[in-house]
């Protein structure tokens, strides 16, 4: 590898990832003496400036409980609150703001629908139908309703090539399916499902369909309306946001009949000891003092993303993905997972007769955040016959500089496990 070949060329049009980072106060610092190149964007992914500030300003002259208040703090809390709803609407392109629930996280969110919409719709012998990609927070609480109430957990299979073929979920589907839950796009090998034919032969059968977006949000336009899913989860800190807020969009249809989940707080209409009565959604779902800031922060990082473009986000990380792909090919007998094409920026991986934590720990030496282990997705990595692969995945900000840096320490991995 030489530094001085370009290793991938954007168009004129491109954003300017160089400018960008410069944003991101965390990316400029060295780590262990090297510069660091940070490719674990999928766990979670650094914080621009505006972001950080936001939520400072909003701390420092806004701050309050929200929705009960009538004093002015109050309301400018509750102004923000509510406005960082809107935003979070318009930025997936949801009906109503009714419609999105801010909750804690995406784990947060596919809680609340295994238990509240289970409630609503689900009896013993019915089916959720899932596929063998999915992350821990997609597979455990419906395995949970499976042990507890009788419903039956059906995993759709991966092909060869670490996708999903849209027949064989549908394959899975019978008069019992009520709900299909996939992600979006998968965390451990950066595949990005066929959705639209996946919730095309779900809706033939008026069977709803939740999509995990942790993964997608951050790294392509989303528009729930014209994916037509009736639900839709993601995680703030992975789209450039804080942690501790994420979303859950349902479709009001839904939302609307589905009973509290936790209780307490704002979700409250009114309480008596013969009985409570519970506010609509998305109140009803927020139970509590909900991350306020959290909110303010998201909205921030919302607003950020999209001044840059989520198109030109999508291009710019898929050209440097397919960059870093075609460097790594030339490192000795190194197998990767997941499709070649559509995929995310994220690039899965092992090198033989290195451990991935090994691998991982050497590049941590020199300066590169990878992420290695099995990416709490177990079951996939069972049916891939491997314990866990390094895992690198690019943002915006990332560049050609973070891959030469990846090559290295991927070499210097390889002169210590020849
Ligand atoms: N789903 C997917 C696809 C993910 O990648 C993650 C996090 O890695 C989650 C769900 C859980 O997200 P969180 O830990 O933010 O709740």
């Amino acid at each position: 590898m030489t530094a001085a070949r370009p290793l991938f060329r954007a168009p004129p049009d491109a954003l300017d990832a160089e400018a960008l980072r410069r944003d991101f106060p965390a990316l400029n610092q060295k780590i262990h003496g090297f510069p660091l190149a940070y490719l674990d964007n999928a766990a979670s992914a650094q914080k621009p400036r505006a972001v950080l500030e936001a939520m400072t300003r909003f701390y420092e002259n806004d701050y309050a409980n929200i929705h009960r208040g009538v004093h002015e703090l109050s309301q400018r809390a509750t102004n923000a609150y509510e406005n960082a709803r809107k935003t979070a609407q318009r930025f997936i392109n949801a009906n109503a703001a009714d419609e999105i629930v801010f909750t804690r996280g995406a784990t947060e969110s596919l809680n609340l629908v295994a238990s509240s919409f289970s409630r609503a719709f689900l009896r013993e012998g019915d089916e959720v139908v899932i596929t063998e990609l999915e992350h821990h927070a997609n597979i455990v609480p419906w395995q949970v309703l499976a042990k507890e109430r009788g419903v039956i957990l059906k995993p759709a299979p991966i092909t060869p090539g670490g996708s999903v073929d849209a027949a064989q979920v549908e394959a899975l589907l019978t008069k019992r399916t009520k709900l299909v839950s996939v992600a979006h796009v998968s965390n451990a090998l950066g595949t990005v499902l066929p959705v639209a034919d996946i919730i095309a032969a779900a809706k033939k059968r008026d069977i709803p369909v939740l999509l995990d977006g942790c993964q997608a949000v951050g790294h392509m336009p989303v528009d729930v309306r014209a994916l037509g899913c009736d639900f839709y989860v993601f995680s703030g800190h992975k789209l450039y946001g804080p942690t501790g807020i994420g979303v859950l969009y349902g479709r009001k249809e839904w939302l609307a009949e589905m009973p509290p989940w936790q209780t307490g707080g704002d979700m409250i209409e009114s309480v008596s000891f013969k009985g409570t009565t519970f506010r609509e959604p998305p109140a009803r779902f927020e139970a509590g003092t909900p991350p306020i800031a959290g909110a303010v922060g998201l909205a921030a990082a919302i607003d950020y993303v999209s001044a840059i473009g989520m198109e030109r986000i999508a291009d710019y990380e898929r050209r440097l993905a397919d960059a870093a792909r075609a460097e790594l090919s030339k490192i000795n007998r190194i197998t990767f997972y997941g499709p070649r094409d559509n995929h995310s920026p994220i690039i899965s991986f092992n090198l033989e007769g290195a451990h991935a934590h090994d691998v991982g720990s050497i590049l941590d030496r020199c300066g590169v955040a990878a992420r290695t282990g099995h990416h709490c997705a177990e079951p996939l990595m069972e049916r891939l016959g491997v314990p866990g692969t390094t895992r690198v995945s690019f943002a915006f900000y990332n560049t050609p500089a973070d891959i030469e840096a990846l090559c290295r320490g991927l070499e210097k991995t390889r002169e210590i496990f020849p």
